[in-house]
């Protein structure tokens, strides 16, 4: 199917737990065909094509404007399908398949050269996921190949977690969006790489650093996750989009991190002086602290010892921010234990450099 940046854009309904079979057998021809079909998951919206089909893994690239050196996540509807993908002589990802799968973790291993290389970015490994959305899973199967996907957002854009942020950002780029509501946890997979020794977290996500362990003993956090640092400066990241500025909402963030009280103070401070310079200004903090900053466009995330609430409206916090044309944001920072570090990177890598470490 030869690329047109202005295809028509079927946007179809379908139940998060029971999906239409006859849906879902169309949407599974039009990735057979080469096209290009968004999906919801369990962390967010994804948008696959074909992993054996190199024009159609192409056109994801073009559709989201990503860089052609940052390889795709590959979508599997059977934990019996990661052998035929991946060399696992280890056992370690058979063990954490049991452990984790279907569910937000994926796993970097030897590649066994059957993916286009257009989806692994011409790397020696691949990055293989069995999702447990049931919409994703019937996808897949209905597709009857292995499903590269990204997610459904323009690159450098924060992740879609609804059909209308995929809709936003793709209409008229994708042959068709599967809307099944809101995507689960809001913040995408754990990507652990286990190419190393010990396995390393290059993307930390809804399966926690402490699950991980758990099960394998040792997990190390790659430096990069919650480096502060302009992405330029990372000049060799082992996950190649760790280089690039993620999940960024179009006005600058600025992120404030410390203890609570003393956090809060200074973002207050940071707040008087934005306004008094008549600027909008957004805010992102904890459930409770609204009133604290009167004057800002203010989203509450969550409670503060519940990062999974945070993770779960975080981007949509930041796309309504956007909305709001608000010309800077301030967000309070989380803990980065748990899921915490998850939402500590997605936060950091928003806010850029602009990273300010308040002391009490
Ligand atoms: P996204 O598809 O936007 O959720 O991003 C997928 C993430 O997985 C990116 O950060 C990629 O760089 C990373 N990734 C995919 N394949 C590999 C791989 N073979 N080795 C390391 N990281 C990978
Ligand atoms: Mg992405």
């Amino acid at each position: 199917m030869a690329f047109r940046f202005h295809c028509k854009t079927e946007l179809l309904a379908v139940d998060p737990q029971s999906p239409d079979p006859a849906v879902m057998r169309r949407a599974g021809e039009v990735l057979k065909r080469g096209g290009l079909v968004a999906f919801p998951t369990e962390t967010v919206y994804g948008l696959g094509a074909s992993a054996l089909d190199q024009g159609a893994v192409r056109r994801i690239f073009q559709a989201k404007g990503r860089p052609a050196d940052n390889p795709l996540i590959i979508h599997i509807a059977a934990a019996e399908e990661l052998e035929w993908l991946a060399d696992d002589s280890g056992g370690r990802g058979r063990l954490l398949a049991q452990a984790f799968w279907p569910g937000p973790l994926t796993l970097v291993l030897p590649g066994r050269g059957r993916v286009t290389t257009a989806a692994t970015a011409g790397l020696d490994s691949v990055a293989v996921r069995l999702p447990a959305h049931p919409v994703a899973r019937a996808l897949i199967r209905a597709a009857g190949v292995p499903v590269a996907a990204p997610s459904a957002n323009l690159s450098g854009r924060p992740s879609p977690t609804t059909a209308a942020h995929v809709w936003q950002d793709l209409a008229g780029r994708v042959e068709m969006i599967l809307d099944a509501g809101p995507a689960g946890q809001g913040v995408e997979s754990t990507v652990l790489d286990l190419t190393v020794s010990p396995p390393l977290i290059l993307r930390p996500g809804g399966v926690t650093r402490e699950e991980l362990q758990r099960v394998l003993g040792r997990v190390d956090v790659d430096p990069a996750v919650l480096a502060v640092q302009k992405e330029t400066d990372i000049e060799q990241p082992r996950s190649p989009g760790m280089k690039y500025r993620h999940y960024a909402p179009r006005a600058p963030l600025y992120l404030f991190e410390g203890e609570a009280v003393a956090l809060r103070r200074a973002l207050r401070e940071r707040l008087a002086t934005e306004l008094a310079a008549g600027r909008r200004v957004g805010v992102l903090c904890r459930e409770g602290n609204q009133a604290c900053y009167e004057g800002a466009v203010v989203v509450p995330l969550g409670r503060q010892d519940r990062p999974e609430q945070v993770a779960a409206g975080l981007y949509a916090a930041l796309r309504y921010l956007d909305e709001q044309a608000v010309e800077i944001i301030l967000a309070e920072g989380v803990p980065a234990v748990g899921m915490g570090l998850a939402v500590a990177n997605r936060l950091r890598r928003a806010a850029g450099g602009n990273v300010l470490e308040v002391k009490n």
